[in-house]
């Protein structure tokens, strides 16, 4: 797209990369077939569908049955936390979450309060860190399950998922994480972790957007989920629906990429987003948003003292598509809940950006950017 303006939003969604799309196309033409279906179409289908999720499983240390596909990240957070709700509420009626949590972990949450669940919800430090000690503090006897994002979709703070998974182990508590950010960037498995459940989703690792999956634990614990929907008893019960292999197939081929150069990607990144920085701190009065270093590689998020947000975002907007502190859903104008639990005030967390660079990301627009930013920032400080 000639004059569009770069692109910058690698945590929104991401482009699919054309060797996920060549591996996706067959599926749609040659082998269309239902994978339930008992003749040769079914059968092309359901080998593709095996191959994907033997795939995905591999790329996190789990096992092929452990994975249950769903539309998306979305989706495996309501199924997670829902499906232990209503599996598990006999034991008690308390889960633990974090107040910088996606929407689809906090509108879930808050949904089972108005069923009569407990739902406590961590601060966290000012870098974006929660605490383990206040995780500890808040565990009860009645605690079902702790949920904790893996990395962060705002300030791509790492969170202490490996510590977290094993206080939760000790304490027999049920632990999920929602990875959507973080698988293909970072490395995660499921043994070494202790995770007990993990949402992820293709359209932030280059993949197709509508799909993604929910692992879920077969051993040691393994964990039970009720259904939230219901039809052919598909995915063991757990997901009902006719599979989607171009989906599918697309899903495994962008995670099997990006794991398999996650480092070369990393080392990339963390450059690219160096010199970012180092552009962006020409300017005085500027604060970065969380963790320094334990953060995804390809994020920096970035407050601008003095300056209306507002302002901002339109003065850069033909120059770089990014998302601001108010923009994480577009619809509200209120400031960013992740921003206000880092204890931002509501000008800096309005007057924020989030820099997402991705994998089509160049030296060469990280420049032009820097240099639109610092002179946009310039001109609406000094009218
Ligand atoms: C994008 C995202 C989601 C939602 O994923 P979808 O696949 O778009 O439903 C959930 N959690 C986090 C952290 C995300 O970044």
């Amino acid at each position: 797209m000639a004059n569009s303006p770069i692109y910058l939003d690698f945590h929104a969604t991401t482009p699919v990369d054309q060797r996920v799309v060549d591996a996706m196309l067959p599926f749609f033409t040659d082998y269309f077939g239902n994978p339930s279906s008992l003749h040769s179409y079914g059968w092309q289908a359901e080998a593709a569908v095996k191959n994907s999720r033997e795939t995905i499983a591999k790329t996190i240390n789990a096992q092929p049955e452990e994975i249950v596909f769903t539309s998306g990240a979305t989706e495996a957070n309501n199924l997670a936390i829902k499906g232990v709700a209503e599996a598990y509420f006999s034991y008690g009626k308390h889960i633990i979450t974090v107040q910088t949590e996606h929407s689809a972990v906090l509108d879930p949450c808050r949904y089972l309060e108005s069923l009569g669940f407990e739902v406590t919800y961590l601060p966290v430090e000012s870098d974006g860190l929660v605490s383990l000690t206040t995780l500890e503090k808040a565990i009860r006897p009645e605690t079902i399950l702790v949920s904790v994002m893996a990395a962060n979709n705002e300030i791509g703070v790492l969170q202490p998922i490996e510590e977290i998974g094993a206080l939760c182990q000790k304490q027999e508590i049920l632990f999920h994480t929602d990875a959507a950010q973080a698988i293909g960037k970072v490395p995660l498995d499921v043994q070494a972790m202790n995770i007990h459940l993990m949402s992820m989703t293709a359209h932030k690792v280059y993949g197709p957007k509508g799909i993604g999956a929910l692992y879920v634990r077969r051993r040691q614990p393994r964990v039970n989920l009720a259904a939230q929907l219901h039809g052919g008893g598909h995915e063991r019960g757990m997901r009902s629906g006719t599979l989607y292999p171009p989906q599918i197939v697309g899903f495994a081929k962008a995670l099997d990429l990006a794991v398999a150069e996650m480092d070369s990607e990393r080392k990339r990144l963390v450059g690219l987003r160096s010199q970012l920085l180092h552009s962006l701190n020409q300017l005085p009065d500027i604060c970065l948003n969380g963790h320094p270093t334990q953060r995804l590689p390809g994020n920096l998020n970035v407050s601008f003292g003095g300056v209306d947000g507002q302002a901002l975002l339109l003065g850069l907007q033909s120059v770089v598509a990014l998302s601001s502190g108010s923009a994480c859903s577009s619809a509200s104008t209120a400031p960013s809940h992740v921003l206000k639990a880092l204890g931002r005030s509501d000008q800096l967390a309005y007057a924020s950006l989030r820099f997402g660079l991705g994998r089509f990301t160049t030296a060469a627009e990280i420049q032009q950017v820097g240099e639109a930013v610092v002179a946009t920032v310039k001109a609406l400080r000094a009218v």
